[in-house]
């Protein structure tokens, strides 16, 4: 039986030492795990051991692994019960790597095994007498990267045309969410981004931090800069204000809140379930109704619950809708500015008097806005205002350094304009 596996663990030596041999896709070899420092890899030398890496199979269970690399039933029963509290090993999936550890002189015996649990971190089995089991992350190495594109048909599409992760879509949309309507972004529309990536092994790991960016949209050049102001960071352009804006605490000024926000509950008087979804703001009838913020009016209506009412998306996150009034002032593709007068209270509707029903919509629910916290939009402080344009003059330097080269054309188009702004 010894020599059994023996003989079967030499196989395996054999198969990883022969790199030009047609590898089986379960047996990468030792020059295929990228190296970052030296020969470490998991914290152990992998010049003082012999090695043998595989993936998981679909289907494979842990003692389906470690049995043809010579460990016993008895051992991965420990093992399993040893591991308990620092991970389920019911919980190995396909495709992942891992590698066995064996001393030179014990060539049938594992001394470690190793899971990749994913690209960064991974568990160590010793399985040694003493069987332990620990966890391990691999160095997360931050590169500086910079990406120049031109929107064609979509904002992702565009940064995949430049060979950039398409994920920075979703963090330029929230960082220009209060100054650019993503659903109105226009062919042409340039953009230049200074980003960080990680990386473990030399690979992406999914993870990018926009450092600076310009988005050239309608004929503007709109800058964003990260900046940490003491506590509270976030984007800002070239003059210090934040990228987001606060919205107005209520859609009229001197009103009294007559009805709040509640989610269902069981009223004691109509003895059944009753939600309140918006905040009521009573006022005298024609007290002008602004917007809370600027948006695009998207509804401008009737209905018999309603009454008169509009609605207004904000950006791809925030719509408010302004119910009951005895007067609209806004039709539907208006872009409204904060503080502009879209209505005039009343009591159309259902609605025993003149009051505003405020609903205020965060991705599609609604939401109470009196109880959400808003993200900071302070502007850089008159103190830190030095120290903020010596950061993003940096910024801008190692922007424009690390963009790729382009073609003489594109530079024209696009340098012009992005110079000037
Ligand atoms: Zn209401």
């Amino acid at each position: 039986m010894r020599l059994l596996y023996l003989s079967f663990i030499l196989l395996l030596f054999a198969q990883c030492a022969e790199t030009s041999s047609p590898q089986t896709e379960n047996q990468p070899t030792e020059s295929e795990v990228p190296l970052y420092v030296a020969d470490m890899h998991y914290g152990f030398d992998f010049n003082n051991w012999r090695t043998v890496h595989g993936k998981i199979n679909n289907g494979d269970v842990l003692s389906g692994v470690l049995s043809p690399l010579g460990v016993t039933a008895v051992q991965v029963d420990q093992l399993i019960k040893r591991s308990d509290s620092i991970f389920d090993v019911r919980k190995i999936r396909p495709n992942h790597k891992w590698a066995c550890l064996f001393e030179e002189d014990s060539l049938a015996k594992p001394s470690y095994f190793i899971y990749e649990r994913n690209a960064k971190d991974y568990v160590v089995f010793d399985l040694s007498d003493s069987i332990q089991v620990w966890q391990g992350s691999k160095p997360v190495v931050t590169e500086l990267r910079a990406v120049r594109g031109t929107i064609t048909s979509s904002l992702y599409n565009a940064l995949d045309d430049a060979g950039a992760p398409a994920e920075l879509a979703l963090e330029m949309s929230s960082i220009y969410a209060w100054t650019i309507d993503f659903y109105r972004l226009q062919k042409e529309d340039t953009f230049e981004l200074l980003y960080e990536e990680e990386l473990v092994d030399g690979v992406p790991y999914g993870k990018q931090n926009i450092l600076a960016a310009h988005f050239l949209h309608n004929g503007v050049d709109r800058k964003a800069y990260f900046y940490d102001q003491d506590t509270t960071y976030g984007y800002f352009d070239e003059e210090g204000g934040s990228l987001r804006k606060a919205f107005l605490k209520a859609p009229v000024e001197f009103s009294r809140i007559s009805s709040r926000y509640t989610k269902k509950r069981f009223h004691p008087v109509l003895k059944r379930y009753k939600s309140h979804l918006g905040t009521d703001y009573a006022a005298p009838h024609g007290t002008p109704i602004v917007a809370v913020g600027d948006g695009t009016v998207t509804k401008s209506s009737y209905t018999s619950g309603n009454g008169k009412y509009v609605k207004i998306r904000h950006n791809g996150t925030y719509e408010t809708q302004y119910l009951h009034m005895s007067k609209r002032a806004v039709k539907v593709g208006d872009a409204v500015k904060q503080g502009d007068v879209i209505g005039y209270v009343g009591s159309t509707g259902l609605a025993t008097g003149p009051h505003v029903c405020f609903r205020f919509w965060k991705n599609g629910q609604q939401i109470d806005h009196l109880g959400e916290e808003f993200p900071p939009s302070d502007p850089i402080r008159e103190a830190q205002m030095d120290t903020f344009m010596v950061a993003i003059e940096k910024l801008e330097r190692l922007l424009q350094e690390t963009l790729p080269e382009v073609v003489p054309e594109a530079e024209v188009a696009v340098g012009d304009s992005l110079v000037e702004g």
